[in-house]
């Protein structure tokens, strides 16, 4: 077993030591989450919905302290880390009622009743990134537990601190061994292991598409389930006819949030030219105003990047574009990095192109709709966006156009519990979230009961 040092990336300093799953650890959880699959899989609804309430209970009690575990591991503002740990309590409350709501159908037909089963799938893998430990890992196991299925859950190899206490306050819920269990360990062995073991029926993957590729291909081999949430290019599209003042105010936290590192991200900005200066001069007093600092700070909007070498791959981006103007960081330990906005000098730049995931806002213009929407959808991408007009036509047509999951019209909002969310394109497969998540972790059985005729 190998050891990993997590690193507090606003101090850069070693917090903890975790230990790391081998192939052979990730077998051996593999198997007891089968076993543990046939007892979970036949306890009746009301008491698995009553185990997921307690544990959506505990998770609350524990909002504080997985907050500040969150900060610390990930660099998450405290109001950031917060909202996520509360999302998982309200993720798994919300999915805690549908094991007894599992409903399947009885379709009419001659000669008999036929019934539907929503069955539940077996072990889901769940690979889960680093910029939202939290949410990303509820998001799949909240739905996959409820139809049925254990779990066994990957997080990111820099950020396992809050996957591995969610983990515990499971078991202390009365959830059983086996059930959900979280294994720190490296992509290329725990989440690598989850692609190819015959007993892991479905692969939850959130992450980079160029791996999200490789899941797949690597899950068709035993024509395994997947559900892939990958990048995203984001385009904010502001018309002349829109709240300027609003969408100015609003653009900052609709990029720069969790530093960038986020797949919604709003990194590319569509200004129409005919109020190009003047959005452009609010959204500099934004950008001045918005607060990267020390994450523990109610006041902060935005803290440092995860890791060092991150932050070497933001900047490279910033070095090789055209700065219009940025905000401002801590200097010394940690890995930090300014709001910033450029203005790439053509529709071709990497920073207008490429996810960098970091808190780089790349702002074009354009003069008709049919532009905006051409150069928004210019893309490989397809995960969110948003539109800033007063014209309901136009935002109804204009959201009719965008090949994108997830749109917002006069805000950056992308995520909500009780909404689907996921992406068109290389931006991914399948939807998380809303009430139809649960169907991508069951079968369905169909049971035709032959009757004699009346
Ligand atoms: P990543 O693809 O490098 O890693 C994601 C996870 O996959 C990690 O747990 C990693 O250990 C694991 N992994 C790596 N190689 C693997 C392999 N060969 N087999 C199995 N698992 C493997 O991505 P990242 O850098 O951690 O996260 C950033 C990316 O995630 C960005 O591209 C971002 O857009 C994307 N993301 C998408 C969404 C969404 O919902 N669409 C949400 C958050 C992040």
């Amino acid at each position: 077993m190998s050891i990993t040092q997590v690193i507090n990336p606003a101090t850069a300093e070693v917090i903890r030591e975790v230990e790391l799953v081998d192939r052979e650890g990730t077998d051996a959880a593999i198997e007891r989450a089968a076993r543990a699959f046939e007892t979970w899989r036949h306890l009746a609804p009301a008491d698995r919905a009553r185990l997921l309430r307690r544990f959506a209970d505990l998770v609350d009690a524990h909002i504080p302290e997985l907050a500040e575990l969150e900060v610390a591991n990930a660099g998450h503002t405290i109001g950031n880390a917060t909202w996520e740990a509360g999302n998982v309590r309200d993720v798994v409350e919300y999915y805690a009622a549908v094991p007894e709501r599992l409903f399947g159908r009885q379709i009419p037909v001659d000669g008999g009743v036929n019934i539907t089963f929503a069955e539940p799938l077996g072990v889901v893998g769940v690979i889960v990134p680093w910029n939202f430990p939290m949410p990303i890992a509820a998001w799949g196991f909240a739905p996959a537990l409820a139809a049925g299925n254990t779990v066994v859950l990957k997080p990111a190899e820099v950020t396992p601190l809050t996957a591995m206490r969610l983990g515990e306050l499971a078991l202390e819920a009365g959830i059983p061994e086996g059930v959900l269990t979280v294994l720190p360990g490296k992509g290329s062995v725990v989440g690598d292991r989850f692609v190819t073991h015959p007993l892991v029926r479905k692969v939850v993957f959130t992450g980079s598409t160029e791996v999200g590729k490789r899941i797949m291909a690597g899950c068709a081999e035993q024509v395994k389930n997947v559900t892939l949430e990958l990048g995203g290019k984001n385009a904010n599209i502001v018309f002349a006819d829109a709240d300027i003042a609003a969408a100015a105010a609003a653009a900052p936290a609709g990029v720069f949030d969790n530093a960038g590192q986020d797949c919604c991200s709003r990194s590319r900005l569509l200004v129409e030219s005919a109020v190009y200066d003047d959005f452009m001069a609010a959204l500099e007093t934004a950008v001045s105003g918005f607060v990267c600092g020390d994450p523990r700070s109610a006041e902060s909007d935005m803290g440092p990047l995860v890791t060092a070498a991150h932050r070497d791959s933001v900047a490279a981006y910033v070095d090789a574009a055209e700065v219009a103007f940025a905000g401002t960081c801590p200097t010394g330990p940690g890995f930090w990095f300014p709001p910033t906005v450029v203005t790439p000098p053509g529709l071709d730049a990497p920073d207008f192109t490429e996810e960098i995931f970091g808190p780089v806002l790349s702002v074009v213009r354009f003069d008709t709709e049919a532009q905006a929407v051409a150069i928004a959808n210019d893309t490989e991408y397809g995960l969110s966006g948003s539109l800033w007009t007063r014209d309901l036509d136009r935002a109804l047509r204009v959201s009719r156009s965008i090949e994108a999951g997830n749109l917002s019209v006069n805000s950056h909002s992308s995520v909500r519990y009780a909404t689907p969310f996921g992406g068109y394109k290389q931006s991914g497969l399948g939807r998380e979230l809303g009430p139809d998540a649960v169907d991508a972790f069951t079968e369905t059985k169909n049971v035709f009961f032959a009757t004699q005729a009346i």
